[in-house]
Order: structure tokens, then C-alpha cells, then sequence
């Protein structure tokens, strides 16, 4: 815990933690010395770790990376961060991110952005770490902590992850409970760990997740140990490749980087099979009307009376211009942007056209995967971003859309609310770490996680 709150200390310039908390650190560390001294103690005891913003600590700051929620300390922790405490695991501070997890670059912080770790050889430009749990993955990736917490709605555990050359697992949905979590879209939201080995995503996932009665949604399925199902062996298993995440305009090491991954399966026993997914193309339109529609109606709280900023009224300001200003000053553009968006789909006028038609979509997503699991593939091979970490600032001037391509293929596994993990598995002509993702069916993680076990 000391060398991890000295490595925080000098790394200022990453922008990975956005507070330190080296006090409560030493306390819990403390802790965890006496219940690893008496012997028999959880696998996470003693373990210093990362917070990402968006979840509730318990007496300290949580934001969201966002300015409405400058001043908010929670009564109360989250389940997951509990859990981690619980089992005696110590909280170095809170991380970066994009506000309210919108984004895939750390740009839209209310921190600035954080930086990654890597460069592309020689060449000094700042890269960024991928969003939205970008400082999760810059922290991991620059030994400024063990293992952090990331949350994942349309890729933000798996795309930093790829971008920093760290492991990321997003669970089944409903594996992690979502109490207490700062809510993006409620129904593609999981926590997951980030970490620098399977290993220890596999450890991490374990004490995170399992069923809770605060969130109805959690599910009521035993946690199985998934350390143990790591043995590596892979030997008949089915891994499909699906032919539509072949896109037009994706460089060419990308594919090089898939088809390594091909090989590296079928020379460790498995079979591999080409598969189709019908409705991938959809995704992308489909998660851009449900996510913003969601989060239009879960962000109508920060009201300037619950929550962290208020904007300084006039008099003769009533409580119309009370919300107007707060919400004007407290939100930043691309939130702003989400907001209206989903109300725009979300109205009367406009609903069955947009939003109904994108949840009739999402229901044809689920089914292609439904299918290729039923005709017995195990797990589901792509590549996990278009690219390498591009350069700060390289995408935030262009059309937003351009951005949100960049979850072209992680959209997908939360509209159809299956596991995925992001493993890295090779470096492009510049030096910079790249990832691939294996999409693995409904509760089997462990089985996943020991595909990228064979992967790593
Ligand atoms: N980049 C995606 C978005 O901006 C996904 C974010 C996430 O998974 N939280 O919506």
C-alpha cells in the first residue's frame, strides 16, 4: 500500500486518480495485516486497489466525474466496492473517468482527461488511456495500483483495457449488483474488474460480484470460485468467428492481431468456426437510441435540490430557472448531448419510430447470439477496439460520431447483456498494446476466463 500511495504520488501527470485517500488506505491496510496474520483470510485481503468514480464510497467524494456532483459524499458504499472492503481489499483513492461514464477517451471528465501510460515509440504525444473507465486502466497499467474497479455499458472496461495492455471483464448482466453505482442506462450497466492478468480478474470478479436485494436486478446465482477453472485447458471447444465484425476501415493489423488469436486457440485445442451474427450492423444505432434514452431519465435527479451543484440564482429566479442554470452549468457537452437525445426519442411524438424500434433490435441482437450458443459454440472471438489508443484531442474536434464508433464491437455483448473480456494479445507497429475480446455465453465467466486464460 506505501509503495502504491508513493507510485500515485509521483504519476500526477497520468490524471488517473482524481482523489487520494492514503489515510483511509494505511487504516484498511492495517486491518488487513492483523486478518492476514491470523491466517485464512480472502484472496483480496491486503490488496490495494482502485476506485472508479462512479461508484458510491461511503464519506468519500463520489462524482462522476461530473460537476453536478461537486460536494456529494455518500452515506453509504456500493455493493461491489463493499464487497471489495469486505474481504479486507484497501482503497487507494477514486479514479478518472468520463462524466457519468459517457464516452470512450476520458475527454469528457470534469477532471481533464487521463493520460495512458504508453507511447507510440519514440514519439512524445499524450494518448489516451480510453474511456469511459480510463483512469481505472491507466492506473493498472502504470503500476500506480494492483487492480481497480471499472463499470461497462457499451465498452468502457474492455476498450481502456485494450488501450493500456490490462485485462477487463464485464460480467452477465445482473452478476455485480448495481447499488449504489452512479446509473448510466440502467439496463446495459455492470461493474467488472481491471487488472493486469486473467488470474487476477478471475480473483477480483469473485469478491465483487453476487446477489443482492438492493438491486432487483442482481441475480440469484451461486458465484462459482473461478480461479479454480482456470486450468488452461481448452481442448474441444468451439470458439466462433463471426464474419460481420470483418468492417470496412479497420486496419489491417487488427485483423493480423484476430487471426493470431485464432491461431493461438486452435494450437491450444480449440476448434474454430465461422459463425454470423446477422444484426451486428444494428448495434451501434441501437445502443446510441437506448443508452442516451436511459440515461435521459436516470440524470432527471440532478435537479440542483438532491445532489452536489447549485447554480447561484437571481432574484426573481424561480425554481424553472433554478433546474435550467444547474443542469446547464453542471453538465458537460456530451452529456448534455445524451440528454437530449434521449429525450428526443423518448417523446411522445417520436418513441415507437426510435426507441421501441431499437428495443425490437436489441431483442434480434440477443437472439444471433442465442442461436450461434444453441448450435454449441463455447465462446465468440473479435477484435475488442478499430484500434490502438489514438492521441488526446485527435477525436473531440470531429463529428461525435466518430467517436462512438469506436464501441463498434463492444455494444453488442450489453445490448445482449453477456460477459466479455478484453485480453492483450499483441502490440501494433508503433509499440502500443492492442486486445482481443471473447464474448462468452449467459453466467459461464469462468469458462470465459479460462479461454483468456489460453488467449493470454
Ligand atoms: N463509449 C460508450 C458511450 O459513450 C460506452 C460507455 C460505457 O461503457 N460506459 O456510451
Amino acid at each position: 500500500t506505501e509503495a502504491c500511495l508513493a507510485a500515485i504520488d509521483k504519476a500526477d501527470a497520468l490524471n488517473a486518480f482524481v482523489h487520494k485517500t492514503p489515510e483511509i488506505a494505511l487504516q484498511q491496510a492495517k486491518a488487513a495485516d492483523a486478518r492476514l496474520a491470523q491466517g485464512n483470510a480472502p484472496s483480496m485481503c491486503g490488496l490495494p486497489v482502485g476506485i472508479k468514480d462512479l461508484f458510491c464510497t461511503k464519506g468519500v467524494p463520489s462524482q462522476a466525474a461530473s460537476r453536478i456532483l461537486e460536494g456529494f459524499t455518500p452515506e453509504y458504499e456500493s455493493t461491489v466496492s463493499g464487497n471489495l472492503f469486505n474481504a479486507g481489499s484497501v482503497m487507494l483513492g477514486k479514479l478518472n473517468m468520463d462524466e457519468f461514464a459517457m464516452g470512450s477517451s476520458n475527454e469528457t471528465s470534469c477532471y481533464g482527461n487521463a493520460v495512458n501510460p504508453w507511447r507510440r515509440g519514440d514519439d512524445d504525444t499524450a494518448l489516451t488511456p480510453g474511456g469511459s473507465s480510463g483512469g481505472s486502466a491507466s492506473a493498472v497499467a502504470a503500476d500506480l495500483c494492483l487492480a481497480a474497479t471499472g463499470t461497462d455499458t457499451g465498452g468502457s472496461i474492455r476498450q481502456p483495457a485494450a488501450f493500456t495492455g490490462t485485462v477487463g471483464i464485464k460480467p452477465t448482466y445482473g452478476r455485480c449488483s448495481r447499488w449504489g453505482v452512479v446509473a448510466f442506462a440502467s439496463s446495459l450497466d455492470q461493474a467488472g474488474p481491471m487488472t493486469k492478468t486473467v488470474r487476477d480478474a478471475a480473483i477480483m470478479l469473485e469478491t465483487m460480484c453476487g446477489h443482492d436485494a438492493k438491486d432487483s436486478t442482481s441475480a440469484d446465482i451461486p458465484v462459482p470460485d473461478f480461479e479454480s477453472m482456470l486450468t488452461g485447458d481448452i481442448k474441444g471447444k468451439k470458439i466462433g468467428i463471426p464474419k460481420e465484425y470483418h468492417m470496412d476501415g479497420i486496419p489491417a493489423e487488427i485483423d493480423k492481431l484476430w487471426e493470431d488469436g485464432r491461431a493461438m486457440l486452435k494450437d491450444a485445442g480449440a476448434e474454430i468456426v465461422d459463425i454470423s451474427l446477422p444484426h451486428t450492423k444494428y448495434a451501434l444505432p441501437a445502443y446510441y437510441v437506448i443508452a442516451p434514452a436511459e440515461a435521459s431519465s436516470n440524470l432527471a435527479r440532478y435537479d440542483g435540490v438532491r445532489y452536489g451543484h447549485r447554480a447561484k440564482l437571481e432574484a426573481g429566479d424561480g425554481i424553472t430557472e433554478m433546474y435550467e442554470k444547474t443542469r446547464a452549468e453542471g453538465f458537460g457537452a456530451e452529456v448534455q448531448r445524451r440528454v437530449m437525445i434521449g429525450t428526443y426519442v423518448l417523446s411522445a411524438g417520436f418513441y415507437d419510430a426510435y426507441y421501441n424500434r431499437a428495443r425490437r433490435v436489441r431483442t434480434l441482437i440477443k437472439k444471433d447470439f442465442d442461436d450461434v450458443f444453441a448450435a454449441g459454440i463455447d465462446a465468440i472471438l473479435t477484435p475488442a477496439t478499430p484500434s490502438a489508443a489514438f492521441g488526446l484531442g485527435e477525436m473531440t474536434d470531429a463529428d461525435p460520431v466518430k467517436m462512438y464508433l469506436n464501441d463498434v464491437f463492444t455494444v453488442t455483448v450489453n445490448l445482449a447483456g453477456l460477459p466479455g473480456i478484453s485480453v492483450p494479445t499483441g502490440l501494433d507497429a508503433q509499440g502500443l498494446p492492442l486486445g482481443l475480446q471473447l464474448i462468452g455465453r449467459p453466467w459461464e465467466e469462468g469458462d470465459l476466463l479460462n479461454t483468456a486464460y489460453a488467449l493470454e
